[in-house]
């Protein structure tokens, strides 16, 4: 990889490669852009079989961070960190010597918790370092944020694709009933909508059919019903050239992260045939909502406020995509972008209304 054309190409403005000799930490830390804020992202732990996957892994997780921030409209901006380990190798002096590199960056990066980093290994990071996020609950539950984002994102899309302002009576279809997937139920249910699950875990589907009167269908089936929003809560890469030949439902509005196999070409699949699709990372960005809320100290009434961001976003980027004639994926990135330039603009102009102190204009 050609390491400066590539961060140059990707609009990445500085990237850490950390060690520590006695506890052998391989990290590095990519700050995509702080246009809007301090860069944050969570830290992912996994054994990439090469240092250039997981260059690449973390340059791209940045990236999206920055867009998703934007679309979510909070002063923060994109950044991402990868320890190349195993998870069986994951020492407190390794997790320790991660959160003094962190602490090095004086608040320019904030992290949390990803994969293979449980919320203990969040508490060790801290020991270490103030700037980590997703340890208290001041700011309210996270899995219960994001389940109310992607409700508030189900609202904007019924309201701008089927013209209804009431959620009673439609049919939605859910795939996956995890952390995600059943907290969103219980949204739906409270509305009057008539729920479909689907979950190779039987128990999963079985609790949400008993609480909310939930219609369990085949993984396969889900795809095909006759329902007026399709929420995928699994998986990514659901929407591909098998699946979304099958999908009937008008709106697409779910939890998963990268739910489209391939951006450019799935996004214009579902354009030519009229379906909705709600761009990901803008709907299920609650967490990161929740997570800033936490970091300026503010508590769960302000997190719920701040949900609103999706709804007024996704408007805006359905508008934007029916006026351009363009996919809502791009008009997402579209938004972001210029929310972007114009924090930096004012910035430029000495009139950084919300950039925090942690950042130097
Ligand atoms: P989870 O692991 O708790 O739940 C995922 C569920 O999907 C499980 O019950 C699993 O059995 C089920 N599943 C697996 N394969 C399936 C299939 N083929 N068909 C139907 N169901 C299947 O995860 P979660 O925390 O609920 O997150 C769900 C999705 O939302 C993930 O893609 C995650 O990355 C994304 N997401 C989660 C959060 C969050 O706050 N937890 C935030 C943003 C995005």
């Amino acid at each position: 990889m050609k390491l400066f054309e590539t961060i140059r190409e990707m609009g990445h403005e500085q990237i850490f490669f950390c060690h520590d000799f006695e506890s052998d930490l391989r990290a590095i830390i990519a700050i995509h852009d702080t246009g809007l804020g301090p860069a944050m992202g969570a830290t992912r732990l996994w054994p990439y079989p090469r240092e250039e996957d997981a260059l690449r892994d973390v340059l791209r997780l940045s990236r999206g961070m920055t867009y998703k921030a934007a679309c979510a409209n909070i002063p923060v901006g994109g950044g991402k960190a990868v320890i190349i380990a195993n998870p069986e190798n994951k020492t407190d002096g390794l997790l320790r010597a991660y959160g003094r590199f962190v602490d090095s960056l004086k608040g320019r990066f904030v992290t949390g918790q990803d994969v293979n980093i449980s919320l203990e290994d969040v508490r060790k990071i801290r020991g270490e370092t103030s700037y980590v996020v997703g340890v208290s609950k001041k700011a309210g539950e996270p899995v219960v944020t994001t389940a109310l984002g992607v409700f508030l994102g189900i609202k904007a899309a019924v309201e701008f694709r089927l013209q209804k302002k009431e959620l009673h009576e439609l049919k939605v279809a859910v795939q996956g009933i995890g952390n995600v997937g059943k907290n969103l139920c219980k949204q739906l249910h409270k509305y009057g909508v008539r729920i479909f699950v689907s979950d190779p875990k039987r128990e999963k589907t079985e609790e949400v059919k008993h609480l909310y009167g939930a219609t369990v269908v085949d993984t396969n089936e889900i795809y095909s019903l006759d329902v007026d929003v399709f929420a995928p809560c699994a998986l990514g890469g659901i929407l591909n050239n098998s699946t979304i030949p099958l999908i009937k439902a008008p709106i697409i509005a779910g939890a998963a992260n990268n739910q489209l196999e391939d951006e450019q070409i799935h996004s214009r699949l579902l354009e030519s045939k009229e379906i909705l699709y709600c761009p990901d990372y803008v709907i299920n960005a609650g967490v990161l909502i929740n997570v800033y809320n936490e970091m300026i100290g503010s508590d769960e009434e302000k997190t719920l406020k701040q949900l609103n961001n999706i709804y007024h976003s996704l408007v805006d980027i359905f508008r934007r995509a029916k006026e351009e004639g363009i996919t809502t994926h791009e008009a997402a990135k579209h938004l972001a972008e210029e929310r972007i330039m114009r924090a930096k603009n004012s910035c430029f102009l000495g009139v950084s209304a919300f950039r925090t102190s942690a950042v130097q204009c």
